[in-house]
């Protein structure tokens, strides 16, 4: 055929490793933990090991080089992290996949064929706290309905699982994200100093209040 270059082959002794964004799952008897991508692979569910099939129904073996489907993720774990600020993606979680079976690398990253999800990271909670456990997202594909983060101030009243029950579905580490905004101790000890000092404030203002109703001066 003309104009046509065959790809270069690369033989990897170890599984190429790569990061991606998705929602997570949970199966409608809740035994099996799943994913799901957040953009085109939306509707479609995928366990921790998976297989790509052609999203176009096309009869080849995904990544085909002349089609666009197969599994995608980035190289760069830091560029994934970069991916979490978007809008549509802040409450997804990040996983961090082994790149099985044949594979296309692209710029930032690969398409191939089969992965193994490795690790979850899971987003931060509606309210910009870290997540402590996970709850129904309200949303889902057929089987399988969708998780989303929340702390536990957020999830009062809620059903919800612990990181530590998915992680034993998945058979995978599940972790919250880490967030930008906590607070490390050296930043703990000017805040409670103004805590106290606020503290005292009204302190002073209920004495004084008191002092007035007591008709005594509270000096
Ligand atoms: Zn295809
Ligand atoms: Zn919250």
């Amino acid at each position: 055929m003309i104009g046509r270059r065959r790809l270069p082959e690369e033989r990897p002794g170890v599984a190429p490793v790569g990061y991606k964004v998705a929602a997570l799952l949970v199966s409608v008897d809740g035994d099996r933990a799943g994913f799901a991508g957040v953009s085109i692979g939306r509707t479609q569910a995928y366990d921790v090991e998976a297989e790509a099939r052609c999203a176009y129904g096309r009869r080849h073996r995904a990544p085909a080089p002349r089609c666009d489907c197969g599994f995608y993720c980035l190289a760069s774990e830091a560029e994934a992290r970069g991916l979490m600020c978007v809008t549509e993606y802040r409450h997804a979680a990040l996983l961090r996949v082994d790149v099985l079976g044949s594979y296309i690398r692209y710029e930032r990253g690969f398409r191939y064929s089969r992965q193994r999800v490795t690790g979850v990271w899971v987003g931060a909670c509606r309210c910009g706290n870290p997540a402590e456990l996970l709850v129904d997202a309200g949303t889902g594909v057929v089987g399988r309905r969708g998780l989303v983060g929340s702390c536990t101030g957020c999830a009062v009243g809620r059903v919800g699982l612990s990181f530590g029950s998915y992680a034993r579905l998945a058979r995978v580490p599940v972790v919250a994200e880490a967030s930008p905004y906590v607070r490390g101790e050296d930043e703990l000890v000017p805040q409670l100093v103004a805590e106290v000092t606020l503290l005292q404030a009204r302190l002073d203002r209920c004495q004084e209040q008191l002092g007035r109703l007591l008709g005594t001066d509270p000096g």
